[in-house]
């Protein structure tokens, strides 16, 4: 499967030469496993707050960015990470208190049930962790996860990343089951169908000797194309896989820390308790920091049998980080500013929507927000020529965002958490221009 909004090669002859240059040496140096985003790459060498500037000085919004959460270099993170890079950075081996008092904030914005956190420094590795938790916990080894589910690299991982197209293996281990639609299935079914489904892999999943140890989704569905309503469809889901013996891992790597506006976590939108959570991205706003929280009684047996030691998880540097995203978010309003500044985003689209047959819907949640192309209101088939057209338009004329979904056709909006208003409309109004001209292409 080729990446979605990837650059195409062919294109080379096209490009300033420099960066033609560049992308010769990067491929000789990095190999062919690498891809780069947007028709005409960018090379960026700067950011602040929403803003990015490439090499010509040229300022891009950046729309896609779930990383620096934040915005690009937050001072503050900027300062707690090289304040404490100047005193000592070193792991979990030796005490701190640092890591312990970031573990007891962490937790604390959870249910009480999770009681422990364990810290990682990738979403793959938070997952990974997870899984093998999981898997000691139950004395099984299946995992239902979505169709295009995105949760990561390594080898346990990557076969839980349809995403990453067929080439990559899954073993009689996994079930993949449709993902939620926004679209094409009525809300009231969502729930229903999702529970049907998951209850018929398990029962597959049976008839090859593999007993279900756990359903892990991204509470947000943003690699299957952004599905988070309506609210609570989760629910039955979760009550089946744990009525068969299996948990329920909520991947929050993508809706977690405050991103749905409603709530910190993507979980609580479906009033839901996971048995586990794996975090990672924006929660270090840029640091590599990524974690596990769990029932303390699931990580009992797993942690008297396997110690666990992660060289840079959870080191004082990346508590600092985390520590520091904390507090901006609580201090700055961002889960506020998601939920209002997201309606105010949504509502706008909704009126570019209007305007154009081929957007058949806006959805989301705070500031993760999805425009879904068709080809058509009554077949609703997907149209990624549009969505691609719309995606490198916008990059063009200095706003970045990407596109997702089993069609390449949904537009997939996420800027940092500080977005302002006067931001949304400079966004909005590139929006407008970019399906003004795809209509007319
Ligand atoms: N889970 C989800 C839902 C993700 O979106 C990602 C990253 N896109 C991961 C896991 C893996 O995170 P990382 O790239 O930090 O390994």
């Amino acid at each position: 499967m080729t990446m979605i909004n990837a650059y195409d090669r062919a294109r080379a002859g096209q490009l300033d030469p420099q960066d033609r240059a560049l992308i010769a040496r990067r491929e000789r140096a990095l190999g062919p496993a690498y891809r780069l985003f947007y028709e005409e790459p960018l090379h960026i060498v700067r950011g602040k707050g929403v803003w990015l500037w490439d090499k010509a000085g040229r300022k891009y919004l950046d729309a896609y960015n779930n990383v620096v959460s934040l915005g690009h270099c937050h001072p503050r993170v900027v300062e707690a990470v090289s304040a404490q890079m100047s005193v000592l950075n070193s792991h979990t081996r030796y005490l701190h208190e640092d890591i312990v008092t970031y573990a007891e904030r962490l937790l604390a914005t959870m249910p009480h049930t999770l009681g422990h956190v364990m810290f990682t420094c990738t979403g793959s590795e938070a997952n990974d962790l997870a899984l093998r938790i999981a898997r000691s916990y139950t004395g099984r080894q299946g995992v239902i996860i979505t169709r295009l589910a995105y949760h990561g690299v390594t080898e346990a991982v990557s076969e839980l990343s349809p995403s990453l197209g067929d080439f990559v293996p899954r073993s009689s281990r996994v079930r993949l089951i449709d993902a939620p639609d926004g679209l094409r299935i009525p809300a009231a079914d969502q729930g229903v169908k999702l529970a049907a489904d998951l209850a018929l892999a398990i029962a597959d999943m049976r008839a090859d000797g593999v007993e279900p140890a756990a359903f892990l989704v991204d509470t947000v569905f943003s690699s299957d194309g952004l599905h988070p309503d309506p609210a609570g469809f989760l629910q039955p889901a979760v009550d089946l896989i744990r009525s068969e013996g299996g948990i329920f891992i909520a991947d929050e790597v993508q809706p977690g820390f405050a991103r749905t506006g409603d709530h910190f976590w993507g979980f609580q939108r479906h009033d839901l308790v996971p048995d586990m959570v794996t975090m990672g991205k924006p929660m270090g706003n840029g640091f590599p920091v990524s974690g596990v929280a769990m029932r303390p009684d699931l990580v009992q047996e797993f942690g008297a049998k396997a110690r666990y030691f992660n060289t840079f998880g959870g080191n004082p540097v990346a508590a600092a980080a985390g520590l520091a995203v904390l507090d901006v978010i609580q201090d700055e309003g961002l889960q506020e500013n998601a939920s209002r500044v997201g309606a105010f985003l949504k509502e706008g689209l909704e009126e570019v929507a209007r305007c154009h047959p081929a957007i058949a819907q806006v959805r989301g949640a705070g500031l993760f927000l999805a425009v879904e192309c068709v080809l058509d209101r009554q077949t609703n088939a997907p149209d990624a020529a549009t969505a691609g057209f719309v995606v490198n338009h916008l990059r063009r004329n200095g706003v970045l965002i990407s596109a997702s979904g089993p069609g390449a056709n949904i537009l997939k909006i996420r800027p940092p958490l500080v977005l302002q208003e006067v931001e949304a409309e400079i966004f909005l109004d590139a929006v407008k221009a970019a399906f003004a001209a795809a209509s007319s292409a």
